[in-house]
């Protein structure tokens, strides 16, 4: 019989994952880092086909699932970070609905949890109360925080800060959320505290001008800052259909290119990142070309450097020949 989808979110906490099994630091575990599925895109925004479909998005969401599930040890979950579905809940409703059926069957199919991430695809460029209510029953909630081996992430919706202007409350809300879940991880202190959002504060460097891709200057400062404070420093993002990432002093930023379509130079793929004891390890894979078998147990790269007093940035980031051109 065929497995069914299903929402693991309750109360701003991700179900799967017991609170008091997982507070505890154990061992090195990984989980694999996605974005933008984005069921259609390929034929209605790259190629231009008027009566797109998305068996394309589809075949790569299968493989994907098939390289998870062959993985051994398995990796605790996968995220994708945001833009689920491309078609947009108001104005696309049939066709959307026709994605996420597809979606869910796709991805009911993988042997472990499965966090989404809510992308502005998600609940509309401006969202409102009606786009987010069907989201949370579509998916579970929007935002919320959960712990993992003894690391704590936080899902974040940010889209609250792209443009909440029909939707005022639910943004305070969102950010009033947020504040309590960084104050919880400085109180904490956890080995890590990891981030997943959908749009990446910057993606190379936060000096950046703001466009499309990336956030709001002052905005982006603030929240990176905010962060950093709590002792964040691995946010991982999607949005740009293409790798690239920087760092925020020695908080690194990591923009993971699409499962879906391509914008650039980036093939489809998903990053396998290595939660070790003092640092994460992240290397982007093509689909069908993932690891089968993934070595937890040698010393990190990072921690031999900064014995021998070179890197200092206690995360070693995905080669220069990874990173995707912009278009
Ligand atoms: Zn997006």
């Amino acid at each position: 019989m065929a497995r069914k989808f299903a929402v693991q979110t309750q109360d701003r906490k991700f179900t799967a994952f017991k609170e008091d099994d997982e507070k505890r630091w154990k061992e090195p575990f990984f989980f694999i880092q996605a974005a933008d599925t984005q069921l259609g895109m390929q034929e209605k925004f790259v190629e231009r086909i008027r009566d797109y479909g998305w068996s394309k998005e589809l075949d790569w969401c299968r493989r994907t699932v098939q390289d998870v599930n062959a993985m051994s040890p398995r990796p605790k979950f996968v995220v994708v970070c945001g833009d689920l579905l491309d078609a947009w809940p108001d104005s696309e409703g049939t066709i959307r609905t026709r994605q996420e059926e597809d979606f869910k069957s796709v991805f009911a199919e993988l042997e472990v949890p499965l966090v989404c991430v809510c992308g502005n695809h998600d609940i509309g460029n401006q969202p409102t109360h009606h786009t987010v209510s069907k989201y949370r029953s579509s998916f579970g909630d929007d935002f919320f925080s959960f712990w993992c081996g003894g690391v704590f992430f936080i899902v974040t919706n940010t889209q609250y800060y792209e443009d909440a202007t029909f939707v005022p409350t639910l943004a305070v809300e969102h950010d009033s959320w947020l504040e309590e879940q960084l104050e919880y991880a400085r109180r904490m202190n956890p080995r890590h505290t990891v981030v997943f959002q959908h749009i990446p504060p910057f993606l190379k460097d936060p000096t950046e001008e703001k466009m499309y891709f990336n956030m709001d200057i002052s905005l982006r400062y603030a929240l990176l800052e905010r962060f950093h404070n709590a002792g964040i420093r691995h946010v991982f993002c999607g949005h740009y259909h293409r790798n690239a990432g920087g760092f925020y002093k020695d908080l690194e930023l990591v923009v993971t290119s699409a499962i879906g379509a391509q914008l650039g130079e980036s093939k489809n793929g998903y990053r396998v990142v290595k939660v070790l004891s003092d640092c994460l390890e992240h290397q982007y894979y093509e689909i069908g070309s993932g690891p089968r078998q993934v070595d937890l147990s040698v010393e990190s790269k990072t921690a031999t450097e900064k014995r021998d007093g070179e890197e200092q940035g206690g995360l070693r980031p995905s080669s220069a020949g990874e990173l995707g051109q912009p278009s």
